[in-house]
């Protein structure tokens, strides 16, 4: 992991000095910071980030009506997998925004979800996919997968549809793509089953693989059309939008690395280091991959949680990692179109179908037919070849 670490920090390092050059450039010809200090960067960023990309998400909800973008989901699913989805009105919902789907297969039921949407008092805030019930043989017969798919979005006002952000889109298609790791297995045992007993560093992958629709030309028009006028996303906008997308991403990119260099060296070293050493490690560290100067005073190893807590010790990596192995995955259907049934039913068949079953880089190397390159990740990155 360390190989893989350093060889992502000597190709993006290059470029993120680039772009902090270009923040300095900015930051003094227009805001007058001559010496651009570490706590001026993220306001000098977000500047940048309005001159060069100003692009509001308020411009964006007329093409996201909420069930135009849910069908659409629905279809590109469709058309990868050759599943069929169905509203089961029958099913006894637990709130009336709620409604429940199943996923039907040569018309038989394969899993079922509900999807909960919207924001309402009461509901927990943010996004996620949670399982209801687990695929797994019992005395009584197979169960089929059920998920919880939810969200919140803000709600429709009287009988115009919900608009939602591109954010918002992204984010279902994220939480989407955990559901169909949970409900598109074909495991039995539920220690295994769908999302459970998937490595650490892999669960992230069908989940940001999906985003990837919401990116992309074809995909956009299965899921979005203006509310008054039904016209798909014009090109301009989408242009500025993944620019956007893009925007110091090579800064972002060594920040990372910055961090899951720090965890996992700290975590390889024979004896527990005292506070000299972990300031040392960290400044080393930071002489290899930072592209911004840090405060002398900066103690942030003192407030980095994930090194001893939440389980990411030595973990951080897998953030990146889960990105190699998406962006990877994706570059599969690029080169045979982000459509090919025949790329779905054996990202399918190698992937979702899995679960914990078999080891992750065995699952990914079988679909691809190699072992994962961060190639894919730097180009979508907008990271150019050093
Ligand atoms: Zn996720």
């Amino acid at each position: 992991m360390l190989d893989f670490l350093n060889d992502l920090a000597q190709r993006a390092v290059p470029q993120a000095r680039e772009e902090f050059a270009e923040l300095q450039d900015f930051a003094s010809q227009e805001l007058g910071l001559e010496n651009l200090q570490p706590w001026d960067v993220g306001y000098a960023s977000e500047k940048l980030r309005e001159a060069r990309h100003a692009i509001s998400q308020e411009q964006l909800r007329p093409y996201f009506p909420a069930p135009r973008v849910v069908e659409g989901l629905f279809s590109v699913v469709e058309r990868l997998y050759g599943v069929r989805f169905e509203e089961d009105e029958q099913v006894t919902c637990y709130h009336p925004d709620v409604r429940y789907f199943q996923i039907t297969e040569n018309d038989t039921p394969i899993a079922g979800f509900y999807l909960d949407l919207y924001a309402r008092e009461g509901k927990r805030g943010g996004a996620w996919m949670a399982d209801c019930r687990v695929r797994r043989q019992t005395s009584d017969g197979l169960q089929l997968p059920i998920a919880f798919l939810t969200c919140n979005f803000t709600p429709p006002v009287g009988d115009k549809p919900a608009l939602l952000t591109h954010d918002e889109v992204t984010t279902l298609f994220h939480e989407f793509g955990h559901g169909l790791h949970h409900m598109l297995t074909r495991q039995t045992i539920a220690d295994i089953s769908g999302i459970n007993g998937v490595a650490w560093d892999a669960v992230e992958l069908p989940s940001q693989f999906m985003e990837n629709y919401c990116w992309e030309r074809e995909g956009l028009d299965l899921l979005a059309a203006h509310i008054d006028t039904d016209e798909p996303l014009p090109g301009e906008l989408l242009e500025r939008l993944q620019a956007a997308k893009n925007f110091q991403s090579a800064m972002g990119m060594v920040r990372q690395l910055e961090f899951s260099l720090f965890d996992l060296r700290l975590h390889h070293q024979a004896s527990a280091p005292d506070a000299s050493h972990i300031q040392a490690l960290l400044d080393e560290v930071r002489q290899q991959v930072a592209v911004m100067p840090a405060a002398p005073f900066n103690r942030f190893q003192n407030s980095f949680g994930h090194i001893f807590a939440g389980g990411y010790a030595a973990g951080y990596y897998s953030y990146k990692w889960a990105e190699v192995l998406s962006a990877d995955a994706w570059s599969a259907f690029e080169e045979e179109g982000i459509f090919d049934p025949t790329t779905g039913q054996r990202f399918r068949q190698h992937i979702l179908e899995q679960g914990g079953a078999r080891d992750a880089a065995e699952l990914f190397a079988a679909f691809r037919g190699r072992e994962p390159s961060v190639e894919p990740l730097l180009r979508h990155s907008g990271i150019r070849a050093a």
